[in-house]
């Protein structure tokens, strides 16, 4: 039993386990980069001053900042946009040896490795990047996922498209059905 056990061992009513205890960590080293100088300074350099078109502040801010997402290239407003690590891998943490790894991921970055998505590019993106597929297969894969969110719509959807019975009766066969028919509608 190494330390680390020995402190959760004492707050099982905070973590349970050791991957609870290095999520903990990885909070803190993400929040420190959500107040990253070089994170901020990469959308206020990149803002547009647009006119608020929300009735309950648009007296007091006429105008609020707005950015353009770098796949899409659509206009979003702050809160719908992340600050992505272009070369960011997911930086996993599941070991005191993982910190100084994590660090260099998240917080060692300069200008020029960040850039602004959208929140629906940003999760295509990291959903590619943790399946090692393309930016279009992992668009797939995120219709796919999201469509398996409703059973009951998905079955009336592949029984439209004339499966039934045994070919549809498991989540695994779903998905493939689903993957193959969207790949072929392309
Ligand atoms: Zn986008």
């Amino acid at each position: 039993m190494d330390k680390i056990d020995a402190i959760i061992a004492e707050n099982q009513d905070v973590w349970k386990t050791r991957s609870a205890f290095f999520s903990w960590i990885k909070g803190i080293i993400r929040k420190g980069w959500s107040k990253s100088p070089v994170r901020l300074k990469h959308l206020k350099k990149r803002a547009m001053r647009v006119p608020n078109t929300n009735p309950r502040s648009m007296k007091r801010f006429p105008f609020v900042n707005a950015y353009k997402c770098e796949i899409c290239q659509q206009v979003f407003k702050q809160n719908e946009v992340e600050v992505d690590h272009i070369l960011e891998e997911t930086a996993s943490l599941t070991s005191l040896d993982d910190v100084r790894s994590c660090v260099e991921k998240l917080l060692v970055v300069a200008d020029s490795d960040l850039r602004i998505l959208c929140k629906g590019c940003h999760r295509i993106v990291s959903l590619g990047q943790r399946l090692g597929v393309s930016f279009e297969e992992a668009k797939t894969e995120a219709t796919i996922i999201d469509m398996l969110k409703n059973k009951a719509k998905v079955l009336a959807y592949l029984q439209e498209k004339g499966y039934t019975g045994v070919a549809i009766n498991s989540e695994a066969k779903r998905r493939k059905l689903l993957r193959d028919i969207l790949k072929g509608e392309k």
